[in-house]
């Protein structure tokens, strides 16, 4: 059961142990933005707050962000990671909404706008939630440690993505995170930018640790971290 916590008068923030997700109430409808990792009751649990219809839109497809999959008859996601991160096996009855990149998706004097952000995921997405200015980024933006290891990464393609958040930067104030903190500034976008090219590089030094009986290189860098193959 996660912690409900109101951010402004129609938007909230569940937290969920480690992992966040979010409720974004429009004029018409409203829109879960993931569903965690304990919350099977998720769509319960935004019924409490809103007399809308609810809609599920997915950041990603990773374990911790769809655990109230099921609860939703089609689930808003980017067609790469329904069939890669394996929601598709996961949730048979959940039927997928294609989001490609451009998409608008309106809740009602409330526009979302899809961004594709291939790297943690190969269907990763950012979504803008135009009016509020905010940018809400899943786990390609974050304090914490990014995963950027397993077959559903696309390291190559993450730099690239992360330049393209940026190029928006005048249409958001804020980044809202899956994981760590919650709010973090628009210049985070550079910030994480920045640490990754260092990682890439070769620079930057790792140690090697043990993530659930594998060994990995772990990154910590001033603004955020990375898991790699150890290769
Ligand atoms: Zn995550």
């Amino acid at each position: 059961m996660a912690d409900i916590i109101k951010i402004d008068e129609n938007t909230w923030r569940f937290e969920d142990g480690f992992v966040r997700f979010f409720l974004l109430e429009g004029d018409e409808k409203a829109a879960m933005i993931d569903s965690g990792m304990n919350c099977p009751n998720a769509l319960e649990m935004a019924k409490e707050l809103t007399d809308k219809p609810v809609i599920l839109i997915n950041t990603h497809g990773d374990g911790d962000h769809t655990s109230g999959t099921s609860g939703f008859s089609r689930i808003f996601i980017h067609p790469s990671d329904y069939v890669k991160c394996e929601v598709n096996a996961r949730y048979p009855e959940t039927e997928l909404e294609e989001i490609n990149d451009g998409d608008v998706i309106d809740l009602g004097n409330r526009p979302l706008k899809i961004i594709h952000i291939p790297g943690h995921t190969s269907g990763s997405v950012a979504i803008l939630d135009v009016k509020k200015r905010v940018l809400i980024a899943g786990d390609s933006v974050q304090k914490g440690h990014i995963y950027m290891l397993g077959a559903k990464r696309e390291p190559e393609k993450y730099e690239a993505s992360l330049e393209k958040l940026a190029s928006f930067d005048a249409e958001y104030d804020e980044i809202y995170a899956s994981h760590d903190e919650c709010i973090l500034p628009k210049d985070y976008v550079d910030k994480v930018k920045d640490a990754w090219n260092q990682v890439r590089s070769g620079n930057m030094p790792f140690e090697i640790i043990d993530l659930f009986g594998n060994k990995v290189r772990s990154y910590t860098t001033e603004y955020c971290g990375f898991y790699l193959e150890d290769r």
